[in-house]
């Protein structure tokens, strides 16, 4: 694209809360477009079973959650443009999101450009990275039959993973730097109850260790010092997220932690500029709340659009 296109609303990021706000956004009628790098999902395409979102008692795949909110936004009319959007201004009445392929204009944009997995910075890491160590276990598990696996962090995700890789593994150790695990009480019953896992608080993974493959982890007991290895053929990091706000260059306001500041309405203090799920402060993480977001964020721009005169608009 060499001149750039305008529409009402652009939504970067594909996840649930882009997905969803994208579908909202159409319904009201406004052209809509959804910036994706690769695939649809986000975080979704790696989970095999959530069972908290609403409506699914039997659980639902995240890998197929995200394909049928998409077939619902394509359905009411929204545009997907497979690009990575690499900065965002305020070019008078519009913002202008610049990605690999040129510029596009919207009167309103809605950044849903999510989270990623926080790295644990340690010798080993960057070595094994797709080499062993992985933040899929539904991806990667069928390869670890009999395998011994470490998983960092006793969060949801840490445990909800471990579940998951039970059906190949030999054995699953977790580690967990807290002094108790954080995960919901479901999955931590399930987890105390399955012979495979095991679970060790107050340790700081120091190092992923091996030759041609990983062959154990390091950690550190936070209180005594001592350190302790354990043996691994594979390594799961669920040491907490990082938002994905570096592509916007200081466009925006960033929370300390990174995280975009927002209102009730997903409003952030800039006229026609909004943010939702993960990647906004405040986020409960979790895919139903992203998708809450995604429809408060789209309402929100739709009224924007409707009332906004460009000069007389004041954001909270
Ligand atoms: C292992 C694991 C298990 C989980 N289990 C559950 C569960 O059981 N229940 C639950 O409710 N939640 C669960 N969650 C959390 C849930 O998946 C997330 O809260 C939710 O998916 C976040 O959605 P999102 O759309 O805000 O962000 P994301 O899913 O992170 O999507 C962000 C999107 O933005 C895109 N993007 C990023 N940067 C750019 C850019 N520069 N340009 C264009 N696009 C960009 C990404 O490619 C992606 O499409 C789990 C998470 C993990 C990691």
């Amino acid at each position: 694209m060499s001149e750039a296109s305008t529409f009402d609303v652009i939504i970067v990021g594909g996840g649930v809360a882009g997905l969803t706000a994208g579908l909202f956004a159409a319904r009201h009628g406004r052209s809509t477009l959804i910036i994706v790098p690769f695939m649809v999902g986000g975080q979704l395409a790696t989970i095999g079973a959530i069972e908290d979102f609403p409506g699914f008692p039997e659980g639902i795949a995240g890998y197929d959650l995200g394909p049928i909110v998409q077939e619902q936004a394509v359905a009411a009319g929204a545009q997907f443009k497979m690009v990575d959007a690499t900065g965002l201004a305020s070019i008078g009445t519009h913002w202008r999101v610049q990605s690999t392929e040129g510029a596009i204009d919207a009167r309103a944009v809605i950044i849903a450009s999510g989270s990623s997995a926080r790295m644990l910075n340690v010798p080993g890491e960057e070595r094994f990275t797709g080499q062993g160590i992985s933040h899929c276990a539904s991806c990667d598990g069928p390869l670890l039959k009999g395998k011994r696996i470490v998983i960092v962090g006793a969060g949801d995700s840490g445990l909800q993973e471990a579940l998951t890789l039970t059906t190949w593994a030999q054995s699953i150790v977790i580690l967990e730097q807290a002094p108790s695990p954080s995960a919901q009480a479901s999955y931590l019953k399930r987890a105390n109850e399955n012979a495979k896992i095991r679970i060790h608080c107050e340790l700081l993974v120091d190092a992923i260790q091996g030759g041609d493959a990983i062959e154990g982890v390091h950690a550190r007991h936070r209180r005594t010092g001592a350190i302790n290895r354990f043996d691994a053929d594979a390594v799961f990091v669920y040491a907490g997220l990082a938002p994905n706000t570096r592509w916007l260059n200081g466009a925006v306001e960033l929370d300390p932690r990174g995280y975009i500041v927002t209102d009730l309405q997903m409003h952030t203090r800039h006229a026609g500029l909004f943010a939702a799920g993960d990647v906004r402060a405040d986020s409960a993480s979790q895919a139903i709340t992203a998708a809450g977001d995604g429809a408060t964020a789209a309402m929100a721009a739709h009224r924007y659009l409707q009332t906004a005169t460009p000069g007389e608009y004041s954001p909270p």
